[in-house]
Order: structure tokens, then sequence, then C-alpha cells
């Protein structure tokens, strides 16, 4: 199948769609903004729209890009779960799950921290290991995908 001009990087987020997930063969269309300035997309298979976030942190938490830009600069000051519970005024379970999940994406989180908020390459360095400290008991998943973009020996 040919592409349209502008590769579209994201594949279906319908769990009952035939492409859930699949880039063979996916035909997704780019389909305006939604009210956050997310771009939307439409899946011409299952004929559904979705956001760019869909599938992510941002979209499964329900918390604004901000307090999830606000997590991510306190992780790189190295502050610790209850210092952050007092700040964000999150409970210290939700954001132990926030964490959880930002390991098992944590390829998406390092393309946000640098392209568009700015982090130098070190600073995501220092977020990730604040998170293993504060998170001693990261899921399987989540330390596999947390050695994808960690240089150096698995984290203990
Ligand atoms: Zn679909």
């Amino acid at each position: 199948m040919a592409r349209p001009r502008g590769a579209i990087e994201v594949t279906c987020t319908n769990p009952r769609c035939g492409y859930f997930n699949r880039e063979m063969g996916k035909n997704i269309i780019r389909r305006g903004k939604n009210g956050a300035g997310h771009q939307r997309y439409f899946c011409l298979w299952c004929r559904t729209y979705f956001v760019e976030t869909s599938g992510t942190v941002l979209y499964h938490r329900h918390l604004s890009e901000d307090e999830m830009d606000q997590i991510y600069g306190l992780l790189v000051e190295k502050r610790g779960i209850r210092s952050m519970e007092r700040i964000t005024g999150h409970h210290r379970d939700t954001i132990g799950r926030i964490l959880e999940d930002m390991a098992e994406h944590a390829k998406m989180v390092i393309d946000h921290l640098i392209n568009d908020l700015g982090f130098t390459p070190v600073e995501c360095d220092e977020l990730w290991s604040t998170l293993i400290k504060n998170r001693k008991r990261l899921s399987t998943k989540a330390r596999l995908e947390l050695r994808k973009v960690m240089p150096g020996p698995e984290p203990a």
C-alpha cells in the first residue's frame, strides 16, 4: 500500500480493531486536532477517531500535560515520592503508578522530554535514576522498557 506523504507514526488504538497496534497494512489518516491541541487520527478500518496521546501515560492517567511535565521536573530534581505528593496534591499511590507508566513508556517519555521540554540526555538519566530509587519494585515490563533507554548495567 502506498504511504501518503508524511508517514504516520501511530497505529490504531482500538482493541477491537483488526489493525490494533498493527503497523503492517494499517490505514490511518490525520483528522484535525482536539481541544487540547493534540493531533487527531482516524482509522479507516474500524472508522474510529483517536488522538496522539491514546495509549500513553497522558491518556490513561487523565492528568494534563502540564501536570505530567511538573512531575518530570520534580524527578530531575531528585524529589522523593512524599515530596512529590505534597507539591502536586496527588496521592503517593497515584504517583507510584504514574512512575510505573513512565517506565513502561520510557522511549516516548524521553522523546517528549528532549524534543518538547528541552531536557538534556544527562537530565533524562537523572530522571530515570531517581525514578528507580523511588520505585524499587517496578514490574518486569517496566524494567525491560527502562533497560532499552538506560545505558549501563541493569538498574538494581
Ligand atoms: Zn482501527
